[in-house]
């Protein structure tokens, strides 16, 4: 089940956190797997080395997805040098927490360029392989914040409820011709983002999550598997929450 043998997949953001549980996850079922990084190139070494060891093809490419062009030349190549692409997974994000009374200009201009622009680039690039080969699977990263808000994450969680609405309009515009859209929207995930919130924090967002403890990569790439897979291809325009129960 959940096999992906001969499929070309891009992940953005793919060597750090949950973007690379999504690599990992993605090469174990027999996909080739681009890992987008924006330029930490210590950890796409150490996430290709990672892949390769466990037996999956994996590559590194340099990319800021905030970049239109570079992004559009990037995907380009790939399809051209790999033969196509078949899943994509918009998992690149950044978050600048601060109460609106404090935002500032660049703190939105950054967020929402980088979650919101950079995925609609990365859509834009990838739809076109994807309908020549009439098939296409595309997972959105958005955030339980994006559906129930959070004080204090006013542009993040405005930029996570863009993507939900990017995700379910090209659902309604990609269906006919063979590829799935849909988000995953995660709860508190132990990773770099999360690391520098206060142990209070932390505490008050395990006693509101139902499930007692916050959730791990691999509990986020599972899901996202299983959207990249033959299995989920009667889902589309779809949320699937990985939240331990925050929101429901
Ligand atoms: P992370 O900070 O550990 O990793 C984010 C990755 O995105 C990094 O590899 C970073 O280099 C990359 N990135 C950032 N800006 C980029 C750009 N302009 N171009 C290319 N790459 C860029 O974060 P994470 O916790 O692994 O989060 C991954 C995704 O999941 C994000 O979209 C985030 O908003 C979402 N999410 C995370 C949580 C959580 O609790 N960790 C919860 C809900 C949603």
């Amino acid at each position: 089940m959940f096999r992906l043998d001969g499929k070309i997949a891009l992940v953005t953001g793919g060597t750090r956190g949950i973007g690379r549980a999504c690599s990992e996850a993605l090469a174990a079922a027999g996909a080739h797997v681009v890992m987008a990084y924006r330029g930490n190139e210590d950890a796409a070494k150490d996430a290709t080395a990672a892949i390769e060891a466990a037996g999956g093809k994996a590559e590194a490419v340099k990319l800021d997805v905030a970049s239109a062009d570079t992004v559009a030349e990037t995907i380009k190549d790939i399809t051209k040098r790999l033969g196509g692409l078949h899943i994509l997974v918009n998992n690149a994000g950044i978050a600048r927490d601060q109460l609106l009374m404090r935002v500032k200009q660049d703190e939105v201009d950054d967020t929402f360029s980088t979650n919101v622009a950079g995925t609609i680039w990365c859509c834009k690039a990838a739809i076109r392989p994807m309908m020549r080969a009439k098939e296409g699977r595309i997972i959105n990263l958005s955030s339980v914040v994006g559906e129930t808000g959070n004080p204090g994450q006013a542009v993040y969680s405005a930029s996570k409820a863009a993507i939900l609405g990017l995700t379910k309009t090209l659902a309604r515009e990609y269906a006919s011709r063979g590829v799935t859209v849909n988000a995953v929207a995660p709860g508190y995930i132990d990773t770099d983002m999360t690391s520098s919130l206060s142990d209070e924090i932390k505490e008050g967002i395990v006693s509101s999550t139902p499930l007692g403890r916050v959730g791990r990569p691999e509990e986020v790439a599972a899901a996202v598997l299983f959207l990249a897979s033959e299995e989920a291809g009667y889902i589309t325009g779809q949320v699937l929450r990985v939240n331990g129960g925050m929101y429901v």
